[in-house]
């Protein structure tokens, strides 16, 4: 066992939160032709390898946060493709986090922009009747006709601070129906394999509840009862890459004790984010004795939607789905959880699709949780190179398994005056079951 000494150097931390896989990078720079952000601005401290580099140095405080300093590591995606290539291991997503943290502490900002955080990451995030309310009055706002007098009179020029960027991003709020919480129970169809309990999510089940309904059908329709526990929340994905690290930590507890009494093979998460979030509970809370054990079990049974399906063929009847599709893969599928090869193999079991390659296709589109939001001229730099290359491929739609990258990707394509649709794979995969979600 090692003892600490007087020579012992203390751990490196940043937030209190361990920044020792700094020590692990050997520089060798393999990690920067990966990096969007360097691949723009060409410049080191825009590298993974730059900004490790940056963390170190904040940690040793042999530098403080200047304005330079926040500035590249803000710019930093945290979409993690320098973790893929890698050879060292560096635990680089971690890190960043760590930074944001540290970030926030140091650098809260003004009234404004602490009370939009207070409202986002305090009472909507954990609050899922709150959300469900806010959904309730944006659904009133757009289908009232009062977005487009908004936009229209140019109002929404003058909304201070980033909310014109919020509103021009604002998705499209289905109707009541479509916002209703997923049913708490949905029976496996056919021979039963077992039981699954699915996270419906904060945004994605207000925003996006089509895809928690259709991902429960194609699990029912492979033989899985699929369970929704009623007293699941936000996993705290988005707090996390926030940089509100306290909030992060506390609702990882509450998914973790919400989901812990089901008895079921997996917990099946459709939104890559979070899925990469909750498969990282256990190093979040490995401090906690009370909660390591806990959130080490919790993690090793989370699965991505596509991940888990992939695991069998698919069961038939199939019905054909004549449309050629090209596959985006997200930052937090791809290298947040290393799953490549299993969305492309459900893809090729779908009679009458076709799959063509989008080139840099797990490039970050530039959605990155907020990163759109507070960092607009980067994330359209990056949006404009993915929409170029998905309209390059010819094909008819986009496949992808994140909300985030939906609405950017969606967003790109239409500013481009292009008809291309983006779609979740669990809508394509529901089509083989004669549902569309469109
Ligand atoms: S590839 Fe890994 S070890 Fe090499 S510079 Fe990048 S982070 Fe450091
Ligand atoms: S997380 Fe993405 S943007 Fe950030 S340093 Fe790594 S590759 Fe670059």
């Amino acid at each position: 066992m090692a003892h600490m000494t007087s020579e012992t150097p203390a751990p490196l931390t940043l937030h209190g939160l361990s920044v020792e896989g700094v020590n692990q990078c050997v520089h060798c720079g393999l990690c920067l032709a990966s990096c969007p952000t360097f691949a723009e601005l060409g410049t080191e401290m825009d590298s993974p390898r730059g900004r490790i580099f940056l963390i170190k140095s904040l940690a040793e405080a042999r530098i403080g946060l200047s304005d330079s300093t926040v500035q590249h590591l803000s710019l930093c995606l945290d979409c993690r493709a320098c973790e893929t290539v890698c050879p060292a291991g560096v635990p680089y997503g971690r890190l960043i986090e760590a930074a944001k943290a540290e970030i926030e502490r140091q650098r809260p900002g003004g009234p404004l922009r602490r009370a939009f955080r207070w409202v986002n990451f305090d009472l909507l995030l954990r609050h899922p009747r709150m959300l469900r309310l806010a959904g309730a009055g944006l659904r009133f706002y757009q289908a009232s006709g009062l977005q487009t007098l908004v936009r229209k009179s140019g109002l929404v020029r003058v909304l201070p601070g980033t909310l014109p960027a919020w509103e021009s991003l604002l998705p499209p709020l289905p109707a009541a129906a479509a916002r209703a919480p997923l049913a708490a129970f949905t029976p496996a169809e056919g021979a039963r394999r077992g039981r699954v309990a699915m996270l419906t999510g904060c945004v994605q089940s207000v925003v996006f509840g089509a895809h928690n309904r259709a991902t429960a059908r194609v699990l029912a329709k492979n033989g899985w009862d699929v369970s929704a526990p009623t007293g699941q929340g936000c996993c705290g994905a988005l707090n996390a890459h926030g940089g509100d690290h306290r909030r992060a930590v506390e609702m990882a507890r509450r998914t973790i004790e919400a989901f812990e009494g089901e008895r079921v093979e997996a917990v099946i998460v459709n939104t890559s984010g979070c899925g990469a979030h909750m498969k990282g509970y256990g190093v979040l809370l490995a401090d906690d004795p009370a909660w390591a054990e806990r959130a080490r079990r919790f993690s090793a049974g989370v699965r991505d939607v596509a991940e888990f399906l992939a695991t069998a063929p698919l069961r038939g009847p199939l019905a054909p789905v004549p449309l050629t599709v090209t596959y985006h893969d997200p930052c937090h599928v791809v290298h947040g959880q290393k799953i490549r090869s299993a969305p492309r193999a459900l893809l090729a079991q779908i009679p009458g699709l076709r799959v063509v390659d989008l080139p840099e296709s797990d490039w970050c589109c530039g959605s990155a949780g907020i990163y759109n939001l507070t960092q607009p001229e980067m994330a359209g730099r990056l949006l404009q190179r993915k929409v170029r290359h998905v309209l390059g491929t010819g094909a008819a739609a986009v496949v992808t398994a994140n909300p985030g990258c939906i609405l950017q990707i969606q967003q790109g394509l239409r500013a481009a005056g292009s008809p291309v649709a983006v779609l979740h794979i669990v809508e394509i995969l529901d089509r083989l079951y004669g549902h569309d979600s469109a």
